[in-house]
């Protein structure tokens, strides 16, 4: 009895051994310092990274990248970062300079080089460059992914196998985004798939997913739409008879509302058919604040709007 008793307390000391020490992270291990600019790359960083990293990103809801400038703060925190991911392609227009001469001092990977060019679109508006929204084509945004997986592992090789596993379950989940928006786009017929939104943030959702699409605003939304711009959408949508239109989170709401106006003067009503997540996520905390939730309620907010469900 007494021997039961001693073994069974040795069993449970070494039980709590093995509990203090099989957590992956070691308590006085500090996580890598990671700056991202979008939340779409914080989003990957922090499902790949979880506990081994601490993630800060610059651009929250309804920030425009294109306009983005980096604050007195934002340099603070790049420079001190162990790792900053940022998109590429001139997304992030405004802080270009601070990114190359961050380079010097930093880790700056850009993850849409991950994306091999012959899957690039070239940006209408400059020519020769690619349209950096590679994140809506989500086979696409899986490469990036798999970049940040291999930086993270890079710099951080102890933790190799949590940060393959983390990501694999991640992929596994992306993947499956990526049949449930085909499934989605599918439910609408062809000659309906017209995708009619404030900038051009959607070539590579299109190309993807069977869309012709067509924004007001060229692929940056560093240029004002013209007036010019507004009525030939306009005489497009009543050509075509298009049931709705979309806004961005994270561009003014007059530019589409103008086209509205504008097809309304031609006696067509063409709707608003809901907000749409572009270029940043939605708010932190809710569904629409994390990649896979915002790639989700933009394929049902289109999908219901086109097929004009609920009304
Ligand atoms: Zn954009």
């Amino acid at each position: 009895m007494i021997m039961n008793r001693l073994s069974l307390n040795v069993f449970l000391a070494l039980m709590l051994i093995f509990v203090l020490t099989s957590g992956v992270f070691a308590q006085d291990t500090p996580p890598l310092n990671v700056v991202t600019t979008t939340g779409m790359i914080g989003d990957a960083v922090e499902n790949i990274g979880r506990e081994g990293v601490s993630v800060t990103t610059l651009m929250g809801p309804g920030v425009d990248p294109h306009l983005y400038r980096a604050s007195e703060g934002d340099m603070r925190r790049i420079a001190q970062a162990d790792v900053v991911f940022f998109n590429g392609f001139h997304l992030e227009a405004r802080m270009s300079d601070v990114l190359a001469r961050m380079g010097g001092r930093v880790i700056t990977v850009a993850v849409g080089e991950a994306v091999s060019s012959e899957f690039l679109l070239d940006d209408k508006d400059y020519p020769g460059q690619a349209d950096p929204h590679i994140w809506f084509d989500v086979e696409l945004w899986m490469k990036a992914v798999e970049k940040v997986r291999d930086v993270l592992i890079e710099h951080d090789s102890d933790y190799a196998d949590y940060y393959h596993e983390n990501a694999e379950a991640y992929l596994a989940q992306l993947y499956d985004l990526h049949q449930y928006v085909i499934d989605q786009a599918e439910r609408v017929p062809e000659n309906q798939r017209v995708l009619i939104t404030a900038h051009d943030a959607f070539g590579y959702f299109g190309r993807a997913y069977g869309f012709e699409v067509r924004g007001l605003q060229g692929i940056s939304t560093e240029a004002e739409a013209g007036i010019r711009d507004v009525r030939e959408l306009a005489d497009f949508i009543v050509e075509r008879q298009i049931p709705a239109i979309f806004i961005e989170s994270s561009v003014p709401v007059r530019n589409i509302e103008a086209v509205r106006e504008a097809a309304r003067a031609q006696g067509f009503e063409v709707s608003i058919g809901g907000e749409l997540f572009s270029d940043a996520l939605g708010d932190a905390g809710t569904f629409e604040g994390t990649y896979i939730g915002m790639v989700t309620h933009n394929i049902d907010t289109i999908v219901g709007a086109l097929l004009q469900e609920g009304k």
